[in-house]
């Protein structure tokens, strides 16, 4: 039995099966821990938010103790909280996160995607996993066609929009604030990630992380509505 249910996923379509066994390594994980902890989600982590999004978080993968136990993206660990109380401040989030998946907090013009779907041991995916998930979240952002801004919380996520939208990495290096102009249009601004570890060796602030939403609402209103940044 389920701790806590988390709320039904916006794109149920693009979601891969509870058992997806397209990545051995990963399904052979989620089998140990669903055995350990029954009461855990130890699934692939649907994604939560607006259908009708203009911002798209790309984030990396759950976390352990985070959406792998709870079911809903960055619920559950140390990353929610700053990234809640960020998207809150900038009127991204609705309701009240208490780090449960039936909160009910509501997210409005913004989705988090995950780019890697299941918990990957240390928090590290290998380069294969990444790939062969890849197409879940292009499966995604193909839903989602008013998705005008993609925020990238680190690396592998940069370089799976990067990837996703057919650009080169060569072409657009990663870095914190880093904006980039994709080939399909949309503009991706990256993040150092919300990690507890990036925010107790001082590698993300709270207002670097900021700054980085403050950035989107920016280009929001640099463009004309209903269809901004186009
Ligand atoms: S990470 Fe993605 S592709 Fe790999 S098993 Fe999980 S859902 Fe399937």
């Amino acid at each position: 039995m389920l701790a806590v249910t988390p709320p039904a996923s916006p794109l149920p379509h693009v979601e891969p099966p509870r058992d997806c066994p397209l990545c051995p390594r990963l399904a052979a994980f989620r089998e140990a821990l669903r055995l350990e902890h029954p009461d855990w989600w130890n699934a692939p982590v649907p994604h939560f938010g607006d259908p009708q999004a203009w911002v798209a978080i790309a984030g990396l993968a759950p976390g352990m103790w985070g959406a792998n136990r709870t079911g809903r993206p960055f619920t559950g660990d140390h990353a929610g909280h700053l990234l809640f109380e960020t998207l809150g401040k900038f009127g991204f989030a609705e309701g009240r996160y208490t780090e449960r998946a039936d909160d009910g907090l509501r997210l409005n013009g913004l989705i988090i995607l995950n780019t890697v779907k299941c918990l990957p041991p240390q928090n590290k995916p290998t380069p294969q996993e990444i790939a062969t998930c890849r197409p879940f979240y292009e499966a995604a952002l193909a839903q989602l066609p008013t998705v005008r801004v993609v925020v990238a919380l680190g690396q592998i996520a940069h370089g799976s929009a990067v990837r996703t939208s057919g650009g080169k990495l060569s072409a657009h290096p990663f870095g914190h604030l880093a904006e980039h102009r994709l080939p399909d249009g949309r503009i991706l601004i990256d993040s150092y990630h919300c990690s507890r570890y990036n925010q107790n060796t001082g590698r993300l602030t709270r207002e670097m992380f900021e700054a980085v939403f403050a950035r989107a609402l920016d280009l929001r209103d640099a463009h004309s509505s209903p269809d901004p940044l186009c």
